[in-house]
């Protein structure tokens, strides 16, 4: 069974089945865009590319999509720096999804083009002063967008701020808005383990119609992931953050990442 060109045939299954997964991904997002009478071209599809390798980014490039998500500051950067000199990553906009801790600011914006996950004071703090010192010496070239990161059950361990907590989120709110290195874009949020999706999404869309009056502009919503992308466009979502449904099941979790696989392991959607 040895060919001439063996090495590569693995790269040739891995993209025919990620062209499948991609394709079948933009179906989905149309149709439920569809269902529910909005444009899908308002709507983001985020491919989280956390866990899979730097390859895998590349074949999902040449697939078309420029923007990735990742949950870990020194995989993203390995990754970014594997993929640097085989695309144009001026092209590629990286998304940090996963919990940010306060020291990882600094590396966090040498690469992120937004994060999606910010639930405190003292990181807005931090991400702020980062962003600003790297506009300041040409790092980036635009401010960092910042997503407030909401929890709809108010367990803090899942990360965002507590939905029952409006002063909090509102405090959170005008000083991303308000800070020099962010712009404030929208809330981002998780559904609670074993939570239907449809209610928790209609929590969260009403959060974020009360913070939009709040700040006097329409906001984004990045809300759905693999197993309940359709219930975040019911509600309104603009970004779907998809791992399992595009790239398969991941690799069993580190400890810090628990979360977000627990959550998505949830998912009924099948696996390739
Ligand atoms: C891993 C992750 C996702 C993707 O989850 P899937 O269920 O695999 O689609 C989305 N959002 C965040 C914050 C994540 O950490």
């Amino acid at each position: 069974m040895m060919t001439g060109n063996e090495t590569d045939r693995p790269t040739a299954d891995r993209e025919r089945e990620l062209a499948g997964a991609l394709a079948a991904l933009r179906a989905r997002i149309d149709a439920a865009a569809a269902a529910a009478g909005r444009d899908p071209a308002e709507i983001q599809l985020l491919p989280v590319t956390k866990f899979f390798p730097a390859t895998d980014v590349l074949i999902l490039y040449r697939l078309g999509c420029r923007a990735f998500g990742e949950s870990r500051e020194q995989e993203a950067s390995r990754k970014i720096a594997e993929v640097h000199n085989s695309v144009d990553s001026a092209q590629i906009r990286w998304h940090m999804v996963g919990r940010i801790q306060r020291n990882k600011a600094r590396a966090i914006t040498r690469w992120a083009y937004a994060a999606h996950s910010v639930d405190n004071m003292r990181l807005v703090t931090a991400l702020d002063r980062a962003a600003t010192e790297a506009l300041a010496d040409g790092t980036r070239a635009e401010p960092l967008r910042v997503f407030i990161q909401v929890s709809l059950d108010g367990d803090e361990n899942r990360g965002g701020a507590d939905i029952a907590r409006p002063e909090l989120i509102d405090e959170l709110c005008r000083a991303a808005d308000a800070a020099e290195g962010l712009e404030f874009v929208g809330l981002m949020a998780v559904p609670p383990l074993g939570a239907d999706p449809d209610a928790a999404f209609a929590r969260l869309a009403a959060e974020q119609t009360r913070v939009q009056q709040l700040v006097g502009r329409p906001l984004q919503l990045s809300a759905g992931m693999s197993g309940d992308l359709e219930a975040a466009v019911r509600h309104g979502s603009t970004c779907v953050r998809v791992g399992t449904a595009l790239l398969g099941q991941r690799p069993l979790p580190s400890p810090e990442v628990v979360t977000p696989v627990t959550s998505s392991s949830q998912t009924t959607e099948p696996q390739s």
